[in-house]
Parts: C-alpha cells; sequence; structure tokens
C-alpha cells in the first residue's frame, strides 16, 4: 500500500508539472478525432484524472475515471473538486480486465500511458468492446501530444532518471506497438492505428 501511494503521488506530482502541457492538447486531438463531444466518457487508468480533466473542461462530456488503485483516485477526486467539476465527473475503482459498467454503456472512452501496465490486453480490449456504445469510440495508448512537447518532457524526465527514455522508448517502441495492434486484430475488432508525433493511439468504433 505505501508503494501504491508512494507511485500515485509520483504520478500526481509530474501531472501538474512536467507532463501538464499535455493534457489540454491530448484532450483537443481526442475531440478532434473521434468527434464526440457530449455523452459518457470513461478515462481507464485515470491516475490523477488530468486527462479526464481537461476532456471535461473542453466539451459537455460526463467523465468517468476509472483507476484500480485506490490512492489514485483518492488524489483524483480532490484534483477534481479543486477543478469545481464534481458534477460532471465521476471516479470508479476498478480494473480493465474486469471494467465494472453495463455492456453498451459508453460513448467515449479514452486511456493514456496506462495500457503498458496491462496484463492482458486481449480481455481488456474484449471488455473495452463490451462497454463501447453502438457508434461508441476509443482513444486508447500513449503519447504526449506533440513532438515538441514529448522532447522537452523526456529531457526534463531523463534529468530525474537517466533511465526514463529506455523505459518510453520499449513502451512506444516499433515492438510493443506492433504487439498491441496485434491484439486489437486478433481479436477481429475493427480499428485504426494513430502512430504519429501525438503518440501512439488504438481507435476503435463500435458498430451500430
Ligand atoms: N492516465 C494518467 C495520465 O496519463 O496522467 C495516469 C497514467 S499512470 C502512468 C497509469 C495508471 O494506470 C495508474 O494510475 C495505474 O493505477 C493505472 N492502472 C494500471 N493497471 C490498471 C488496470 N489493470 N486497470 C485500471 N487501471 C490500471
Amino acid at each position: 500500500m505505501k508503494k501504491e501511494s508512494e507511485g500515485a503521488g509520483r504520478m500526481d506530482r509530474i501531472a501538474k508539472t512536467v507532463f501538464a502541457p499535455i493534457y489540454p492538447v491530448i484532450a483537443e486531438q481526442i475531440l478532434d478525432r473521434c468527434g464526440i463531444t457530449r455523452g459518457r466518457c470513461l478515462d481507464i487508468g485515470s491516475g490523477p484524472g488530468s486527462l479526464g480533466i481537461a476532456l471535461a473542461r473542453s466539451s459537455d462530456l460526463v467523465v468517468t475515471l476509472l483507476d484500480s488503485s485506490l490512492e489514485a483516485l483518492k488524489i483524483a477526486e480532490g484534483n477534481v473538486r479543486d477543478a469545481g467539476l464534481s458534477d460532471r465527473i465521476y471516479l470508479l475503482p476498478g480494473d480493465v480486465h474486469d471494467i465494472p459498467l453495463p455492456a453498451g454503456s459508453i460513448d467515449l472512452i479514452v486511456s493514456r500511458g496506462s495500457i503498458f501496465f496491462w496484463d492482458d490486453l486481449a480481455r481488456a480490449f474484449a471488455e473495452i468492446h463490451r462497454v463501447l456504445a453502438p457508434g461508441g469510440k476509443t482513444y486508447v495508448g500513449g503519447g504526449f501530444g506533440t513532438a515538441e512537447l514529448r522532447d522537452s518532457i523526456t529531457e526534463a524526465m531523463i534529468k530525474k532518471n537517466p533511465d526514463w527514455k529506455n523505459f518510453r522508448d520499449k513502451n512506444l517502441g516499433a515492438d510493443n506497438q506492433a504487439r498491441i495492434a496485434g491484439v486489437v486484430r486478433d481479436l477481429g475488432i475493427p480499428h485504426r492505428i494513430i502512430n504519429d508525433d501525438s503518440g501512439f493511439w488504438v481507435l476503435i468504433e463500435k458498430e451500430q
């Protein structure tokens, strides 16, 4: 528990400092690329909630922050309250491998930087597909929004931890991207991959 709370607190500090500029940028990219600005949104592995908060600020979406870490959700609760969004952002403890929501209940599923920690990608994507509403879309993956942000963040993070670039390259490298894309393809779920300066993202649109 100590380790988990340290991890959640560390993520919150990074999200509020070095990573802070990426969330509004990624939120705009999601809204633009998915074209869903109202309805129900689920942020999987939300951590301190920065992406969900940025999405709620820029849209009419009602957002649920899902995380398997109770410590992360406790921190997210404070951040949502500070943002004045407690009436439009809800917290949900849970695991992506067994999402505690009914089938077809979510219009937009987003997730940033969490997929690299999921144990069973096939089960996770089957769950994501199950809870998507007909016509619903996903934006699931990792990245920093733009090349400039990625490069400045890499520089800042390497100063804190020289191993960080290896961690980033392993997560966002070609092998891992191919592995993730292969899992979604093998599930037979129609999808599109975005792999550009914004990051690596899996876009699914559920059939109507
Ligand atoms: N999405 C946030 C962001 O970009 O700032 C946080 C990213 S943090 C690197 C990864 C988060 O995923 C952590 O809060 C962790 O608890 C959560 N997570 C990891 N495995 C998970 C799982 N199986 N189900 C739900 N959440 C998970």
